[in-house]
């Protein structure tokens, strides 16, 4: 027997309509390019987008399509998300900080039509323009006075006299919830990129899974400023959660030192954020640097690499803001798990609810979990017990875009249809996972695995200490060693033999690394993680002390 109710597709359109309609004053603010403050509500957002959708139409943009951005957060960044997505087009966010020549073999995979760009990388479209045949327009994304002068660019638009091109209204299709709306390639440390193709129905409803109040927990009482860009798998879902709770969005454009992020939290109340721990970074040294307070931030997810234990308890106690820290991958839309405390966790000691929230934490209803040991036995639920964290849910990826890479699903008969992570992961009794390396990250001494996010985040705590990674280098007895590379803060002094006594008494003692370099920088990826296969290059002829 079939349930008589309405067969509504859910689709990112319906997210538009909704927020215009129930929420037409609430603000999109934007720190523009051009330097100065943009300010509209939803409905005007609405409006512009439906004209931008009937000038893509009146362009030749089709169903299918993919239409690709090079753009900060922005709001006409969120028009094109809409506009594209809602007429059943494709949006295909890339991320600039790539490599060119990576770029346009995305742009040549995607066989993206049309590139909408922020004029901060108009050298990089200027770049790969002649190299990139399917693309018939380059949207130069500012007003017409702006436009770049002598460019030689081909078919180069301005967006501004695209979208006052089109008409009025547009009536949004009823498109099939199953179709794509957004590509995002992985970031391809390793192998060329692939793509994960999001549908309406698993944006939405992650969309929705996402805003629950054990989750990211966002409200129409707030004003969310996502520091993670919109072309970092959208922003881990703001730009549709905003919409769906009817909260003010603020958008830091190219300004994202901590000083302009600090000055738009306060200047716009905001409550709420998201980003990698290497962007608090920034933050937390101009706060603590100038002894400034937060008037109305209280909440921020901190996530894509491991958040310190150490930020975590300076967000909350030195400024009473939570740290919802949570875990996700590009192939998941992206999010996964986020910790926050249950009403067990309340009546611990505050050193125990700190031990919680730093686990990247429980699933959202919609993405199930699993640790599965090397042979392929799952493993128990203990906290200690560590395998491969497999996943699946209604977004997750089933394939790769054009089939890239294979089939990624497990096909071994437990573990039917599950996709691997590549992470490597404890779960404990509550189902709270935490992350204990990236499989290839993992350093084996001896035959047993050392964390070296453990491992990073110890030496965080120390106070002379900015940035830490941990790798694993040959060792003639132990196979790898784990060496600690420090960048100290300036003007604070300390030496090899002090950072690694700052690890006795918190771990096994056979899991001190064997010795620190210090280093003037570590080289980040291009969304901010530790780029742990540049720092093995650079130290691939370094040799332990006695080995
Ligand atoms: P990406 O698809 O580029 O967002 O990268 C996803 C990968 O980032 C995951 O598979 C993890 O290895 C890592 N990651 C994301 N969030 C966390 C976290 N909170 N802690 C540790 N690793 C994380």
């Amino acid at each position: 027997m079939q349930g008589l109710m309405m067969d509504m597709p859910l689709l990112v359109s319906n997210l538009l309509q909704h927020a215009a309609r129930h929420f037409p004053d609430v603000e999109i603010v934007s720190r523009r390019v051009e330097g100065d403050l943009h300010r509209y509500n939803y409905a005007a957002f609405a409006a512009r987008t439906e004209k931008l959708a009937n000038a893509l139409t009146s362009h030749g943009v089709q169903v299918g399509d993919r239409v690709a951005t090079l753009a900060w957060n922005g709001y006409r960044h969120m028009e094109i998300y809409y506009a594209v997505g809602g007429m059943g087009s494709v949006i295909h966010t890339i991320n600039p900080r790539l490599h060119p020549e990576q770029i346009a073999w995305i742009v040549n995979h995607a066989e993206d039509t049309l590139l909408a760009f922020d004029l901060t990388f108009l050298p990089i479209v200027e770049a790969i323009a002649e190299h990139c045949p399917t693309v018939k327009g380059w949207v130069a994304m500012c007003d017409r006075d702006r436009m770049p002068a002598g460019s030689k660019i081909a078919n180069l638009i301005c967006y501004e006299d695209l979208l006052a091109s089109g008409k009025d209204g547009f009536v949004w299709p009823d498109i099939d919830e199953r179709s794509a709306v957004c590509l995002c390639y992985t970031s391809g440390t390793t192998g060329n990129p692939k793509g994960a193709l999001y549908s309406h129905r698993s944006t939405l409803l992650q969309a929705y899974g996402a805003a629950l109040p054990d989750a990211m927990g966002c409200s129409a009482k707030d004003t969310i400023l996502p520091v993670v860009p919109m072309f970092h798998v959208n922003a881990w879902g703001i730009p549709y959660i905003a919409p769906l709770v009817g909260a003010k969005l603020v958008f830091p454009g190219p300004a994202l030192d901590g000083k302009s992020i600090y000055e738009l939290f306060e200047s716009e109340k905001v409550t709420y954020s998201a980003g990698v721990p290497t962007v608090w970074l920034g933050l937390l040294n101009h706060v603590v640097g100038n002894k400034l307070t937060f008037s109305t931030f209280n909440r921020t997810v901190i996530g894509g690499s491991a958040c310190p234990p150490a930020m975590i308890r300076t967000f909350r106690e030195q400024f009473g803001v939570n740290v919802i820290h949570a875990w996700g991958m590009t192939e998941m839309s992206p999010l996964g798990t986020l910790s926050v405390l249950q009403t067990k966790h309340l009546s611990m000691p505050a050193d125990k609810q700190e031990a919680v929230l730093a686990k990247q934490g429980h699933v959202i209803f919609g993405v199930d979990m699993k640790i599965v040991g090397d042979d392929g036995q799952e493993m128990p639920w203990d906290g200690v017990s560590y395998g491969e964290l497999l996943v699946r849910g209604p977004w997750v990826i089933k394939s790769y875009f054009k089939g890239a890479g294979g089939d990624p699903l497990r096909y071994d008969t437990q573990h039917r249809g599950w996709f691997p992570t590549g992470d490597v992961a404890t779960i404990d009794a509550d189902g709270y996972m935490q992350i204990t390396d990236r499989s290839k990250d993992v350093i084996k001494s001896g035959g047993e695995w050392i964390s070296s996010i453990d491992l990073e985040n110890l030496a965080i705590g120390h106070p002379a200490v900015a940035q830490a990674a941990v790798i694993g280098v040959v060792h003639p007895k132990w196979d790898e060693r784990p060496l600690l590379i420090v960048v100290k803060r300036p003007g604070v002094e300390v030496s090899r033999d002090e950072l690694l006594a700052f690890y006795e008494g918190k771990i096994a003692k056979w899991w001190t690394p064997d010795d620190v370099q210090f280093v003037e920088a570590i080289p980040l990826g291009a969304t901010g993680k530790i780029l742990k296969t540049r720092l093995r290059e650079m130290f691939k002829d370094y040799r332990l002390p006695g080995a």
